[in-house]
């Protein structure tokens, strides 16, 4: 059933992910809509048809960007009313995300129309796809262009436990890492994720102390487009493990392994099967004798 092309339907908004780079990443599902959608709404006319033209597809364009969203979107709720099918794409990746789209969703759900996600290619989905992190993260898109404003915004996510995902351009990268390094600290990682599916892909991972350096190194460094990942600050991390650790090495003095384990989970938030299995570490090094080996 899912392996024929899925024509569009009537009366339904697609929002249909393009490549980041890449031209042959664009699905299947994606080709099937936009060649069959009655209209395309575009954040850049020229652009898409680049794109459409290289699948040999011809289609109706109509701008939708930034700066008209609201009366272009109320003119395509009109025409999905009507019955026409339409889709939505932005210059590259996934409309919605740190470019036009939003508004046109939230104009089509009031108004009854149904919408339809074609997913495909995000910036940070792919650039996140390589970074080796497990922990969440927070996308962030793009900092504040005033440094005072980047500063300020910086320091409301310094200490939040989760990697952080940034999007920037050539021209800001250095006055950004510049206030990466001076607001997060020497230590965090970060992880340049620069021309992601492109002919010149580059990815380099370093500590902040060592980030500008590296941008300065070769001017290619500082081309093209970026997505920035940042590790969670280690530092909290540790400091919440140390303080999990004092606080079950005092309740081993007094109770038995489980309850030790069950208790310094609740008074510290650490994972009660890591304290458990540190408990029973620590008992061992204090005696050759029997433990309880049953994991709370
Ligand atoms: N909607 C897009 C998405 O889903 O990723 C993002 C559009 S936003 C206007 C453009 C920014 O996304 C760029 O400035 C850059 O930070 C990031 N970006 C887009 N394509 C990229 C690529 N191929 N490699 C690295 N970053 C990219």
């Amino acid at each position: 059933m899912f392996d024929i092309p899925q024509a569009a339907r009537p009366g339904i908004l697609y929002i249909v992910a393009t490549p980041i780079g890449n031209l042959r990443d664009l699905t299947l599902h994606a080709l099937d809509v936009l060649r069959t959608a009655d209209l395309i709404a575009a954040e850049d006319t020229r652009n898409s048809r680049g794109l459409l033209a290289a699948y040999g597809i011809q289609a109706r364009l109509t701008p939708l960007h930034e700066h008209n969203e609201q009366a272009a979107a109320s003119r395509l709720v009109a025409t999905l009313q009507a019955g026409k099918s339409v889709a939505y794409v932005s210059d590259a990746g996934t409309p919605g995300i740190s470019d036009p789209g939003a508004r046109l969703v939230a104009a089509a759900r009031a108004a009854g129309v149904a919408v339809v996600p074609i997913p495909g290619a995000s910036a940070v989905a792919t650039a996140l796809s390589v970074s080796g992190l497990e922990s969440p993260w927070l996308f962030v898109g793009f900092l504040p262009a005033k440094p005072a404003g980047r500063r300020r915004e910086l320091e409301g996510l310094r200490d939040l436990p989760y990697a952080l995902v940034f999007y920037e351009a050539p021209h800001r990268v250095e006055e950004t890492v510049a206030d990466l390094r001076a607001v997060l600290g020497d230590e965090r990682r970060i992880l340049f994720a620069r021309e992601l599916t492109k002919r010149f892909e580059q990815l380099h991972a370093c500590p902040l102390s060592e980030a500008e350096a590296w941008l300065e190194a070769d001017e290619n460094h500082r081309r093209g487009e970026f997505v920035l990942v940042l590790d969670p600050p280690a530092a909290k991390e540790d400091n919440d493990t140390a303080e999990a650790h004092r606080v079950l090495a005092l309740l081993l003095e007094e109770l038995p392994v489980k309850q030790a384990a069950q208790l310094a989970a609740r008074l510290t938030g650490a994972r009660k099967n890591a304290l458990y299995q540190l408990a029973l570490e620590m008992k061992q090094g204090e005696s050759d004798g029997p433990t309880d080996n049953h994991p709370a």
